[in-house]
C-alpha cells in the first residue's frame, strides 16, 4: 500500500468515478477521498458505499486542498465546473479528467485555471454500459489503456505522477496529442456507438418485423449492438457534440465503405464480400491476441440452461 496522493477529489461519482474510488481504496493510493456529485441521491449513495470520506454539494469545496482532482462527469459539464473550481485549486495541484474527448476538454477547461495548477487531460479506455455510483468496480481499469494528452508546457514530474497513478490502477499508459486522441477514439469508440444507436432505432421502427420478433431472435447479432446502445444518453450526447469534426470525418469514410458493400451485394460480387469479411475476422483475432477481449465463443457468455 503506497499513498500516491494525500487528498484526491472526485468531481462526478458515476461508473468511472466510483471505480476509481474502489481501486484507490483497495490499493491504498489516496490518504483521503473527497467527492462532489450533482444530485443529493448520488452524494448520499457515495457515502453509504464508502466511496468517499467526505462529500460536498459544491465542487469548489470538494477540491480545496486536494493534491489530485479528477473530473469524472459528462464532458459537457467541464467548462462550468472548471470555472467554479479554478479559484479553489491549491497551487501545485494536479488536475485531470477521464472524458471521452480531449480537444474540447482542453478548450473548455484551460482558460479557467490559475497559474501553478498542472492540467493533464486523460481518458481510460475502459467502461461498461452501466452508470451511477453503484456500477463501479476496482478491476475496471486492469489491462486497459489509459491515454494521457499532456499539454506542451505540462510539468514532466506531474505527467510522471499521473502515469504512476494509472499504472497503480492496473492500466497501461500511452501519451498522444488531444487531436490524435479524438481521431483514434472517433473510429474505435464513437462511431461504433453511433452505429449501435442507429441500428437499434432502425429495428424499433420496422413495420413488417415486430419488436417482439426483434427481441426474440436477437442472438443473431442484434443484441450485441443493444449492449453498446444502452450506454448513458447524457454522456454520449456530450461526446458527439464535442468531437464533431473527427466523428464526421470517420462517418464519411464509413458511409463510402458501406456503399461499396451495398454495391457488392447488389451485383452479386461474392469475392469482395469474402475479402472484406476475411480482413475483418483477422482484426478480431488481433484484438484477442492483444488481450483486449476473450477468445471464448459468444464473448464467454454462459450457454443457455437446459429447460
Ligand atoms: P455516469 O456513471 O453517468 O456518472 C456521471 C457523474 O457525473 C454522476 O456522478 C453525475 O452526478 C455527475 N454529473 C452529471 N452532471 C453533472 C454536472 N452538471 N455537474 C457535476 N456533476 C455532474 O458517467 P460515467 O460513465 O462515469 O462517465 C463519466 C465520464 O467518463 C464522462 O466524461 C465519460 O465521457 C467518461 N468515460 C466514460 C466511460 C464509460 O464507458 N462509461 C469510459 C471512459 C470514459 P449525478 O449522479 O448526481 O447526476
Amino acid at each position: 500500500m503506497t499513498v500516491l496522493f494525500e487528498r484526491v477529489a472526485l468531481i462526478g461519482i458515476g461508473l468511472i468515478g466510483s471505480s476509481l474510488a474502489h481501486v484507490m481504496r483497495s490499493k491504498g493510493l489516496a490518504g483521503e477521498i473527497t467527492g462532489y456529485a450533482k444530485s443529493e441521491a448520488t452524494r448520499a449513495k457515495s457515502v453509504e458505499l464508502g466511496l468517499v470520506d467526505r462529500v460536498f454539494d459544491s465542487a469548489a469545496d470538494a477540491v480545496r486542498d486536494a493534491d489530485l482532482v479528477i473530473l469524472c462527469s459528462p464532458v459537457g459539464t467541464y467548462g462550468a465546473l472548471a470555472q467554479e473550481i479554478g479559484p479553489a485549486l491549491k497551487p501545485g495541484a494536479l488536475l485531470t479528467d477521464v472524458g471521452s474527448v480531449k480537444g474540447a476538454v482542453v478548450r473548455d477547461v484551460l482558460p479557467h485555471l490559475p497559474p501553478g495548477v498542472n492540467f493533464i487531460p486523460g481518458h481510460p479506455i475502459a467502461g461498461t454500459e452501466q452508470s451511477g455510483p453503484e456500477s463501479g468496480f476496482a478491476e475496471l481499469f486492469i489491462n486497459r489503456w489509459c491515454i494521457l494528452t499532456p499539454l506542451p508546457d505540462s510539468d514532466a514530474k506531474a505527467v510522471e505522477a499521473l502515469t504512476g497513478f494509472w499504472r497503480a490502477c492496473g492500466s497501461n499508459v500511452e501519451n498522444m496529442t488531444p487531436e490524435h486522441h479524438d481521431l483514434v477514439l472517433a473510429i474505435t469508440s464513437h462511431l461504433p456507438h453511433l452505429i449501435a444507436y442507429n441500428i437499434v432505432l432502425t429495428a424499433a421502427d420496422l413495420e413488417e418485423v415486430t419488436s417482439s420478433e426483434v427481441i426474440k431472435y436477437s442472438a443473431g447479432g442484434f443484441r450485441d449492438f443493444t449492449r453498446i446502445a444502452a450506454s448513458d444518453p447524457t454522456m454520449w450526447r456530450d461526446v458527439f457534440l464535442n468531437n464533431r469534426e473527427a466523428v464526421l470525418e470517420m462517418l464519411g469514410r464509413f458511409s463510402e465503405d458501406l456503399s461499396a458493400l451495398q454495391r457488392a451485394i447488389r451485383w452479386g460480387d461474392g469475392e469482395t464480400l469474402f475479402d472484406v469479411f476475411t480482413r475483418s475476422r483477422q482484426i478480431r483475432r488481433s484484438i484477442i491476441a492483444a488481450g483486449q477481449d476473450t477468445a471464448a465463443p459468444d464473448f464467454g457468455r454462459n450457454p443457455p440452461k437446459a429447460q
